[in-house]
């Protein structure tokens, strides 16, 4: 994923105008304080892919995080960096060490950047209160202590007194409740806000979900239906138009009588795929199944392939893109939209002979854009096309945060955005 620091910053201004049904001028930030004197104790997410050498192969999400550390160095501030890396089961592990990004992180920030090897306990207590202004300190990875994912309340609280301001900037965790994410908020009652990365999240879907102007599309795709039914419920209530593609379309096809060959199905679901087309039909709302798909006659970039009706696909053959005609039309319905939510390919686009519909979902994305749509991409998938294609400036905003993005469409709410807001 490579979610420039254009996209970031450039949203971090445009953002705060729009009409959303929180008021986002009242959201806490890094800009409403002044950090001078401040230790800030900020959670980012610098879950990194490494190399087997521990270089780091794509440095976005440090990137992401930097704006926010500026300010606050810029007011005369300290800043202690705690983040996780990784899942590591049994504690310390070399290969999940967050001492593989300060060098990196360094060079970056053009400061230099100190390392505590355990994020509590004595190390991090004598590194905190050595650390004067205009200083950084990273802390070894929480997850190195079980309670961080459990969301012990005596861990949060030692991380706590390491500084005398917490910052939440990591959007990735903030569907988790835990210790650094959410728990540790209670210990700054007054003295906690969101870093540039969340609240540019937040303001993003806030305008989708709460200040769309309309008509409102969102392009849900991607492998399963079982994993968008709750979002597609939520979208349901919010916008005019559901464009549907990918693996997940042909359950609806087959729930209306197609015949899909041995494209990818979920029979427990047929039902469920036609509640929501009778729940939308209800409400008014379009939904846009494809007309036509490219087949395969197996899972390969170089399987033999034909263009088919949708409804008709020989026995055999797979669906594996949507075809020419379902481009026109879901290109026509983007090109009339002013504000475009999109989650999940519309085939197996990391193969170049399936990669077509995806593609041209992108394009016409961008095109509307330019003709000053609001589009936010959100949710791995997308968000790596998006960035396949170069396409990354050329949308308003690019989601940091698949699983968290999500989840925020879904519930209207996270536990690390909750808590910095009590
Ligand atoms: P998701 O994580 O649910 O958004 O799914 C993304 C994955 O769905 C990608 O790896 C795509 O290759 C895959 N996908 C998209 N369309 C299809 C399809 N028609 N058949 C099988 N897999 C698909």
């Amino acid at each position: 994923m490579c979610l420039s620091l254009d996209i970031i910053s450039s949203f971090k201004h445009k953002s705060y105008f729009c009409t959303t049904k929180q008021n986002l001028s009242l959201m806490k930030t890094v800009d409403n304080y002044n950090f001078a004197g401040q230790k800030a104790l900020i959670r980012v997410d610098f879950n990194v892919p490494l190399d087997a050498q521990y270089n780091i192969t794509d440095d976005t999400r440090i990137r992401a995080a930097l704006p926010t550390i500026n300010k606050i160095l810029k007011d005369g501030g300290a800043v202690i960096l705690m983040s996780h890396l990784g899942r590591p089961k049994e504690g310390p592990t070399e290969k999940y060490s967050l001492k593989h990004t300060i060098n990196h992180l360094s060079k970056l920030l053009n400061v230099p950047v100190s390392f505590a090897s355990d994020c509590v306990g004595d190390v991090a207590t004598t590194a905190a209160k050595a650390l004067k202004s205009g200083e950084v300190l990273l802390l070894e990875n929480l997850r190195f202590h079980k309670q961080e994912e459990k969301g012990d309340v005596d861990f949060a609280k030692q991380l706590s007194t390491l500084g005398t301001f917490y910052v939440n900037d990591a959007f990735g965790t903030a569907h988790r409740a835990h210790a650094s994410t959410a728990v540790i908020a209670q210990f700054f009652p007054n003295n906690k806000c969101f870093g540039y990365v969340m609240s540019g999240e937040i303001a993003s879907v806030n305008k989708v979900l709460n200040g769309a102007v309309k008509p409102f599309t969102a392009i849900m795709g991607g492998a399963k239906v079982s994993d968008k039914i709750l979002i597609l419920e939520q979208l349901i209530n919010k916008a005019d138009n559901i464009i549907i593609g990918g693996g997940m379309a042909f359950t609806f096809v087959k729930a209306q009588g197609g015949q899909i060959g041995k494209s990818l199905v979920e029979e427990e679901k047929l039902e469920t795929a036609l509640n929501i087309l009778k729940t939308a039909k209800a409400k008014g709302v379009n939904i846009y199944i494809p007309v036509d798909a490219i087949v395969a006659d197996n899972f390969s970039n170089e399987a033999n392939k034909q263009t088919v009706d949708i409804k008709a696909i020989p026995d055999g053959w797979m669906g594996l893109d949507i075809g020419p005609k379902t481009e026109a039309i879901y290109a026509d319905v983007i090109a009339n939209s002013n504000t475009i939510l999109w989650n999940g390919p519309m085939g197996v686009f990391e193969m170049s002979s399936f990669e077509h519909g995806t593609k041209s979902v992108a394009e016409a994305i961008v095109a509307a854009t330019k003709k000053g749509a609001f589009s936010l991409i959100g949710g791995g998938d997308s968000v790596a096309a998006i960035n396949k294609y170069k396409f990354g400036n050329d949308v308003s905003y690019v989601s940091t945060g698949g699983g968290a993005l999500l989840e925020y469409i879904e519930s209207g709410s996270l536990p690390g955005v909750d808590a910095v807001e009590k």
